[in-house]
């Protein structure tokens, strides 16, 4: 396909970079750390949600304005190009949010679409358990349909922001005979639900906590709130975490761009020829990365399969983190104590595990998309 930019894309860009311009502070990228401001995150998704930026190829009225897919991901690039606050509640928008809008009932998107978009209401994930990370299919926290409810006992962990949030979407066993990617189901869970503990999980920087352990013990959940189907579980999970990965490599394909002028700035003056060849190895690999990109596009206008979004994951974070360890090592021993760097590594390896690890993606890509044997 023509990957020049099109008349309607740049209107469209630049209308997104006035809006910008007008909602974001004066002082915004001057430098000064945004993530942690819970306020700007907040009155910021309320905003594009309000003006149709949150999510713009979906309609007027849910956080969009109707764009075609050339023209939302000119806006999606610009946004993450210029470092556009992240979002109040990332999971509801980015992972619950396009589920629920596929497989939720009309009361189900009734009641919980707009709250979670507008940013009033935040939501987490509650897949990975101790023993099923990667092995999703493994999971162990069972729901038994007890008349009009599931009752829920089991254990999540590494939830983002379950302390914060005020739904998760939680994935449990609800049938245990059933082949192990049959019997899981996807339940809206409120909680403030009595049974519901949620605990913060220290962060080893000191830092506010991200993450939490969350308890279910005999949980009551009205059966209304089922998403999908009963024991098709696994058509959620991946629905979710495919739009999931279509934001990460946007995401990814910011951060390498930021993190390739980080090592020219820091390092530029420390490079020896083995550092200048990596260096144009991970040029390559970011350009091989928004190309792939632009493929998935095609192919989604095409309306064909795309095996794409793996391949992105992949790309992005082995990206990322293998120019995290080229800075550090031409930095030196600086790098221990220079914040910022710190704060890329530790972006950096966190990318390489969330969404599914690198090994999970080599796996995805070797199994599905070449055809290798199991
Ligand atoms: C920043 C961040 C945010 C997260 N947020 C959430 C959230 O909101 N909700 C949620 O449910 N989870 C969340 N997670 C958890 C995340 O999904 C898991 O960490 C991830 O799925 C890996 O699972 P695990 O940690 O149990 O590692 P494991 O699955 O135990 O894997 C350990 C290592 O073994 C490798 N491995 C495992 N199985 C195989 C295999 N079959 N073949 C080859 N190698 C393999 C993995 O690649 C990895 O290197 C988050 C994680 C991070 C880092």
């Amino acid at each position: 396909m023509d990957i020049d930019e099109t008349d309607e894309q740049r209107r469209t860009r630049d209308a997104f970079t006035r809006w910008l311009g007008e909602v974001l502070p004066a002082d915004y990228g001057d430098g000064t750390p945004y993530a942690g401001d819970w306020d700007l995150r907040r009155s910021y998704q309320r905003a594009a949600f309000e003006a149709g930026w949150l999510l713009p190829a979906w309609p007027v009225g849910l956080g969009g304005r109707g764009l075609g897919p050339l023209e939302a991901l000119a806006v999606q690039l610009e946004s993450a190009r210029r470092a556009a606050p992240k979002l109040y509640g990332p999971s509801g928008v980015h992972v619950v949010a396009p589920a629920l809008r596929k497989l939720g009932t009309p009361e189900q998107q009734g009641a919980y679409l707009v709250p979670m978009l507008r940013g009033d209401v935040r939501w987490c994930l509650g897949m990975s358990e101790p023993g099923a990370g990667s092995d999703f299919a493994g999971l162990q926290t069972a729901a038994v349909r007890v008349d009009d409810a599931y009752v829920v006992n089991g254990q999540k962990i590494w939830t983002s922001q379950a302390h914060w949030s005020t739904y998760t979407m939680l994935y449990c066993r609800t049938d245990r005979e059933a082949p192990r990617h049959r019997g899981i189901s996807c339940l809206i869970v409120d909680l403030r639900s009595p049974g519901v503990t949620v605990r913060p999980i220290a962060m080893a920087t000191g830092k506010d906590e991200q993450f939490c352990e969350v308890f279910f013990d005999e949980v009551v959940v009205p059966a209304d709130n089922l998403l999908g189907t009963e024991n098709d579980g696994w058509a959620v999970a991946m629905s979710a975490l495919e739009a999931e990965r279509h934001m990460l490599w946007i995401m990814a394909w910011a951060q390498v761009d930021q993190a390739l002028h980080r090592v020219v700035d820091r390092a530029g003056d420390a490079m020896g020829d083995d550092a200048a060849i990596e260096l144009g190895r991970s040029v390559a690999d970011s350009y091989a990365l928004g190309f792939t990109g632009w493929r998935a596009v095609t192919n989604q206008l095409r309306g064909r399969r795309s095996p794409e979004t793996s391949i992105q994951k992949l790309l992005g974070s082995e990206t990322l983190l293998r120019i995290s360890t080229l800075t550090d090592e031409l930095v030196g021993v600086d790098a221990l104590t220079d914040v910022d760097l710190l704060a890329a590594e530790i972006d950096a390896l966190a990318a390489a595990t969330y969404g599914g690890t690198s090994e999970v993606q080599r796996t995805i890509i070797g199994e599905r998309s070449l055809g290798l044997p199991r």
